[in-house]
């Protein structure tokens, strides 16, 4: 039983936590990261080692925000608040050991045309060939990942690393106990890339990779 997540569980939702509960630290994680995986008896939450000397409120905060997602609850608390802030300043003390060429040279081009070059570097890293999920940045890393299938394309490339650069410098708002990352302010932001046309290109160059996809099964 964890005591830290039994009472985060009550603190949020004001009654006795009625699962089973572990807390255990993992070194399958990097930077900051963390998960929970529960079942109809039971709450396991793994934490990168990091955590380990991390503060306890902010621990809870952590517990509290997996808990919202678990229980798709929206339940404020100053521990989640607090957790949010440690979130989006998290960065400044993520070594930056990842890159690549490619990616280094598009994030740069980028930061240098839009940013003033202002951007801290995070780390970079290629994703799967993913055809849904473009690209991400995680906060509790400081890392873009790209799909592997930008690499045929450099301007979309670009786009899709502003788009992460995006989510880097404007970080997310939270309102009601929930996080919100792509806001107006993100969308007007986004309409800034030059290529004005750009999210049609997009739609174009990834129905064409799907349809490619096809024949290739049909092939064989
Ligand atoms: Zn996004």
């Amino acid at each position: 039983m964890s005591l830290l997540v039994n009472s985060a569980y009550r603190s949020l939702y004001g009654k006795e936590c009625p699962y089973e509960t572990t807390l255990k630290y993992s070194r399958a994680f990097s930077g900051y990261n963390a998960n929970v995986r529960y079942s109809d008896r039971e709450l396991r939450f793994r934490l990168s080692y990091k955590w380990k000397e991390i503060s306890p409120e902010l621990k809870t905060g952590l517990v509290q925000n997996l808990l919202n997602k678990v229980f798709k609850t929206n339940v404020k608390s100053i521990d989640i608040d607090m957790y949010n802030i440690f979130l989006k300043k998290v960065h400044i003390t993520i070594p930056k050991t990842e890159t690549d060429p490619v990616l280094e040279n598009s994030f740069n081009k980028v930061n240098d045309r839009y940013f003033y070059g202002m951007i801290e570097r995070p780390n970079l890293r290629w994703g799967t060939d993913s055809l849904s999920k473009l690209g991400s940045y995680e906060y509790g890393t400081d890392s873009i990942t790209i799909s592997k299938i930008m690499a045929e394309d450099e301007m979309l490339l670009d786009y899709v690393m502003y788009h992460e650069i995006l989510h880097k410098k404007l970080k997310f708002k939270d309102k009601n106990g929930r996080s919100y990352h792509h806001t107006r302010e993100f969308r007007a932001k986004e309409k800034d890339f030059e290529v004005h046309d750009i999210e049609e290109k997009l739609k174009k160059f990834l129905r064409r990779k799907r349809a490619r996809g096809i024949l290739g099964l049909w092939k064989q």
